[in-house]
């Protein structure tokens, strides 16, 4: 998927070839209704500049203090962060309420969506993203599963449990990320989306992103990897690199189903999850130095 995705988002800077270089949860409560006068110039910002195809808007004048690893996106907090090396984007990210406020505007879009043939072929709910809306690092999925259906969350199934150890492996809580998948409907016996689904779908995960701008993403298996890099290479040639997405670092790295069938590939998954936390400056926990 290349060019039709770039032009559905209306986001003026396209992909890029791998570089050598690169809580509050959805579920918790938003506010339940946005003052009035906010969320009036919210949605014309939104539709302003959605139709000039950028989203820069969501930057801020003053640069943000940094998060020292122990307070990694940790952002509501009001102390002053002391500086850490890999610093959060020297462009400035939008207040956490903002965030939280966008995230919601994009949900109320979506709204009881029937933009594709998924929303006659047996979904529940629509699966919209969950985690920190000031998360620095973001996993992207495939689709929800039957789990994730039922109960409107990414990655609660298995592969969920699976995920949720990587994460802390990672020296993480999941509710300090934030976590979505290319489409938000269950396929029909979790087949695999069709492209023009993707198509269809992805351009609310690309919102999602804009808004959150994490400073990693992960790319959990080909659907993701490809879809969000518009190539069409094997999962041996796309992980264990940096990718620039729109200006944020993305790797790739095996889906945790995937890894729950051949969990030998832990420990390549493992390879890319440490150049992912290196590249945050995450420490695993004392306990679990091993591969989730
Ligand atoms: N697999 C995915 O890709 N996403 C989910 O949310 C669950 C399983």
């Amino acid at each position: 998927m290349g060019d039709g995705l770039i032009v559905g988002v209306k986001i003026g800077q396209g992909f890029r070839t791998p570089s050598t270089a690169n809580a509050v949860v959805e579920s918790n409560p938003m506010p339940e209704v946005l003052d009035p006068e906010t969320r009036k110039a919210l949605v014309e910002r939104l539709r302003y500049y959605r139709d000039l195809g950028i989203y820069d808007f969501y930057r801020r004048s003053q640069p943000e203090p940094d998060l020292p690893v122990a307070q990694f996106n940790i952002a509501e907090t009001t102390e002053p962060a002391p500086q850490m090396s890999n610093a959060k984007a020297a462009a400035p990210p939008p207040a956490p309420a903002d965030r939280t406020s966008l995230l919601r505007l994009i949900r109320e879009e979506i709204g009881d969506c029937t933009r594709c043939r998924l929303h006659k072929q047996g979904r529940k709910q629509i699966v919209f993203g969950v985690g920190n809306p000031n998360a620095d690092l973001m996993f992207i999925g495939e689709a929800p599963g039957a789990d994730e259906d039922e109960q409107g969350e990414p990655f609660v199934g298995r592969a969920g449990q699976l995920l949720n150890n990587m994460i802390k492996a990672m020296g993480l809580r999941r509710e300090e990320v934030y976590i979505a998948n290319i489409i938000k409907c269950r396929p029909p016996n979790n087949r695999t989306p069709e492209r023009d689904e993707c198509e269809t779908c992805s351009p609310f995960l690309m919102q999602q992103i804009k808004v959150i701008e994490p400073r990693a993403i992960v790319a959990l298996g080909a659907v993701a990897a490809k879809t969000l890099l518009a190539v069409n290479a094997p999962m041996s040639e796309l992980r264990g690199h940096w990718y620039d997405f729109r200006g944020t670092k993305l790797a790739v790295t095996y889906h945790p189903a995937f890894l729950l069938r051949d969990p030998r590939q832990k420990k390549e998954a493992w390879k890319d999850l440490q150049m992912v936390m290196k590249e945050l400056g995450l420490q695993p926990p004392e306990k679990t130095t091993d591969q989730p």
